[in-house]
């Protein structure tokens, strides 16, 4: 389903009567912050600790945005982020702070590492996989597995010396679509297609060359040599986040407009009412706020023209997830790795595992033209062709394996995709704008961070909009 301004708008005011919360109108606010993300919270957190007093008005009915633990399902999947870098220093400072502890991954034995291919219409041991008949790659790429395709080729054509070079004017020729540099540096089409079925993004053709390389030098050189998770959820963190917010969270008030005034700023929910306050901090992805009346009643109260362009186009990742629960084991009846990658719709199949290492859930995780695909079908319709597929792929899946919930991060009216990827010619023009204030508003969100990406770059970024609001009221 493609979401359109009067849908955006109609959620809102289905979901702005579920607000809750102790606040009072008419209350004095110093700054309110749009979004209970980790953004949202964190900026909450240091301006409280410095004395302001803050409002949250947040759309959703729960805390956390894209971060987000499905309690209900077996085994608490996450649908949004969960790898914490040791490297994230500020997201494990804060954890620590709360007593929310982290921990590592149980090591995954040499069968939850095995992965089933199914490329070009074959399934495939990764042990036979250089030599199968079904490799199309090039001889000097036919032993790198699928998943391992783009890690290669990134590494072997890294031109920046460190992970915050991506946004330096020296590499602005790179800011041209990926498919162009794949192709420049000889790929073959095979290559270049198995690269695009892998890579979270929504495609090599319209993505910036910088936006893959500054991925690529975000895992391989900012330092990180191990990931760790939060210990029941990462949705305990952002819980014990907002505990200790003093200021009220209103759940369910999805803003609909933002005025700057003379004095503050003013914001309109669907339903109608307004909270006022000398600063907002306005978390939201671009793919929402582009849906969101910016008004000014000052000259320099509206984003820049370029800062405009950029709410309106940056695009967001699509991803959807399909969780699938196995009533049979039927990896033990055809002998073949449980999880699996494959180059057809179904994309790829993470095996979750519980505490004595024995798979007990899936996750069907698809990205950019699979996932809007899918999402275009409907729901009973996209569950209906997984099983079909996974029962062509592999007969044993019949009447052994349950979809017990699905996820689309483009179809949540208040996240509109996954996470920003810029497309080509975008991040030398935007940069330099993107988290501008306009007036009394000052954005934050990962999506405005220039360093971290993810679940760090968010809270990397409360840090730097709290220290812009403390500089104008010194
Ligand atoms: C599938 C997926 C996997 C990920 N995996 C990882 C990972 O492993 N490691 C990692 O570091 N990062 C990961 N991330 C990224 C990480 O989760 C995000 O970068 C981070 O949570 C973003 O925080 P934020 O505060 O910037 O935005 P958000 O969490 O999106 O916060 C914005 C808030 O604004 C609210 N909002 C939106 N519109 C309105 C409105 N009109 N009115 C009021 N409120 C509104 C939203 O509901 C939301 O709560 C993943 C993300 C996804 C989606």
């Amino acid at each position: 389903m493609i979401w359109n301004r009067r849908d955006f708008l109609k959620t809102m005011i289905a979901s702005s009567s579920l607000a809750i919360g102790g606040f009072q109108l008419g209350q004095k606010i110093d700054v309110v912050i749009i979004g209970a993300g980790l953004s949202g919270l964190y900026s909450a957190m240091l301006l409280e600790a410095q004395g302001y007093k803050v409002l949250i008005v947040e759309g959703n009915d729960r805390i956390g945005g894209r971060v987000f633990t499905l309690d209900h399902l077996e085994g608490r999947p996450e649908a949004g982020g969960t790898e914490i870098g040791d490297n994230y220093q500020r997201i494990i400072k804060i954890a620590n702070q709360l007593g929310v502890e982290l921990e590592e991954p149980a090591p995954m034995s040499a069968n939850a590492r095995d992965t089933l291919l199914h490329i070009n219409g074959k399934n495939i041991l990764m042990k036979d996989w250089a030599s199968d008949a079904a490799n199309g790659l090039e001889d000097k790429l036919k032993k790198i597995f699928p998943m391992l395709l783009e890690a290669d080729f990134l590494q072997k054509n890294m031109p920046f010396q460190s992970f915050e070079d991506w946004a330096k004017p020296e590499f602005a020729h790179l800011d041209i679509s990926y498919l162009q540099f794949l192709k420049s540096k000889g790929l073959s089409d095979e290559a270049i297609r198995l690269i695009d079925a892998n890579a979270n993004i929504n495609g090599v053709e319209v993505t910036s060359t910088l936006h893959a390389l500054r991925s690529a030098a975000m895992r391989t050189m900012s330092g990180s040599k191990k990931t760790m998770r939060v210990k029941g959820g990462s949705s305990r963190l952002v819980e014990a986040m907002s505990k200790t917010i003093k200021g009220d969270i209103l759940l369910g008030r999805g803003v609909v407009s933002i005025n700057n005034t003379k004095k503050g700023v003013s914001l309109t929910f669907a339903n109608g009412s307004k909270v006022k306050a000398r600063f907002a901090i306005c978390t939201l992805p671009f793919s929402v706020l582009r849906n969101i009346n910016i008004e000014s009643e000052t000259a320099t109260g509206l984003p820049h023209v370029i800062q405009a362009e950029a709410i309106d186009n940056l695009p967001y990742i699509a991803v959807s997830q399909y969780y699938l629960l196995p009533t049979k084991p039927f990896w033990k009846e055809d002998g073949l790795p449980p999880a699996m990658w494959t180059d057809t719709i179904l994309s790829r199949i993470f095996a979750g595992y519980n505490a004595q290492g024995e798979v007990n859930r899936f996750t069907c995780w698809a990205n950019g033209k699979e996932a809007i695909r899918l999402d275009k079908l409907g729901e009973a319709e996209a569950i209906h062709l997984i099983l079909k597929e996974l029962k062509r792929i592999r007969p044993s899946t019949e009447n052994s394996i349950e979809v017990v919930h699905t996820h689309s991060w483009q179809k949540n009216p208040y996240s509109q995709g996954a996470y920003h990827q810029y497309a080509p010619n975008q991040i030398t023009k935007y940069i330099p704008y993107l988290n501008k204030p306009a007036g009394n508003i000052h954005f934050a969100g990962e999506h405005t961070n220039f360093r971290f990406t993810g679940m760090e770059g968010a809270v990397e970024s409360a840090e730097r909009v709290v220290d812009e609001i403390k500089a104008r009221t010194k």
